[in-house]
């Protein structure tokens, strides 16, 4: 065992112990009225890069919620890696189906179970551990080192855009590790070389100015469910094909060699289905589940509201539908 593993080994009480606490901090990017924990998360984790060894931390104000950088610039003439990671977390509804509170950690069979301990809580600390452990072991890095901590991935990082060339010297560099993932398998590592981009839309259907009596205008007033289930039903085929006028015009085409590499890589059908508990898997006709997760895009529909949404029923024709989606590509 080298040094800096064993400095690993013996800390991991301890590192447990602040994983935790991390995880204590409900940072949702999402909820205005978290915008202070997401802030509180920035300040540990810029205690925590330098508590690690690195130098120059700075929580960056980027208009929205905050980036933190640090670095260790100490190993002249090699490359300088950044990495990246973020200390936001999504939002925790349906609270009703956590078994225990999603913001108080419980560690059960040896895995952490709370909000952002595995996207990307977890997997962002333990960078910052492998660094400290080899600047405590061995007193320098092989290589040079800037961290990119940001809170706003989880709501698409609306600020970055515009952050980053206002900071182009102070993250420059030559490679970028992103800590934002995870292994294939508890025994198999990953290397992700690509990941799909979002664009969300919204869709607001209006109809008539107030909710209407179903009884005297349903029939002559459009109804705006049904309008949206039709414009819904009409963005994609009953094969999975999306139907969007120009939605696969910039897609790439998936050669031989891609789809031979793709069915390459171990993957277990039944069991995501045994997982996932359904009967079968849906994708793009003429494409495999996992040429459609890594190589194609998708059109999914996130949420949908309107009309009468309490228990029984009540004879409405509702003034207005919202229908909140994303594409992936
Ligand atoms: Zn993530």
């Amino acid at each position: 065992m080298t040094v800096y593993e064993s400095y690993l080994e013996a800390n991991q009480p301890r590192f447990l112990a602040e994983l935790l606490d991390f995880l204590r901090i409900p940072s949702i990017s999402a909820i205005p009225a978290h915008a202070a924990d997401v802030q509180r998360a920035a300040e540990w984790v810029a205690a925590r890069v330098t508590d690690a060894g690195l130098e120059h931390a700075q929580i960056l104000p980027t208009g929205g919620h905050p980036v933190v950088y640090a670095d260790w610039l100490h190993a002249p003439g090699r490359p300088t890696v950044l990495i990246y990671g973020h200390f936001d977390v999504q939002p925790v509804d349906p609270v009703s189906l956590w078994t225990h509170p999603p913001f108080e950690p419980h560690v059960e069979g040896g895995r952490v179970y709370a909000r952002g301990a595995s996207d990307d809580k977890g997997n962002m600390l333990v960078p910052i551990l492998a660094l400290e452990a080899m600047l405590r072991a061995e007193g320098r890095l092989p290589v040079n080192i800037k961290v990119f901590f940001e809170g706003q991935e989880e709501i698409g990082s609306p600020q970055i855009g515009a952050f980053l060339p206002r900071h182009k010297e102070l993250f420059a560099c030559d490679l970028v590790v992103n800590a934002d993932g995870g292994q294939y398998s508890e025994t198999e590592p990953e290397i992700l070389l690509a990941l799909r981009g979002g664009c969300g839309v919204q869709i607001d259907v209006k109809a008539a100015k107030m909710d209407l009596h179903s009884g005297l205008y349903g029939g002559v007033v459009m109804n705006p469910i049904h309008a949206l289930v039709m414009i819904l039903a009409s963005m994609r085929a009953s094969d999975g094909v999306i139907t969007v006028e120009g939605f696969y015009d910039d897609v790439l085409p998936l050669s031989p060699e891609d789809r031979a590499r793709i069915a390459a890589v171990p993957f277990d059908v039944e069991a995501l289905k045994a997982d996932l508990q359904i009967h079968d898997t849906f994708s793009e006709a003429g494409y495999t589940p996992r040429e459609a997760s890594w190589a194609r895009p998708t059109l999914e529909v996130n949420g949908i509201w309107g009309g009468f949404q309490d228990e029984g029923i009540k004879t409405v024709l509702p003034s207005s539908m919202i229908v909140f989606g994303m594409c992936f590509e």
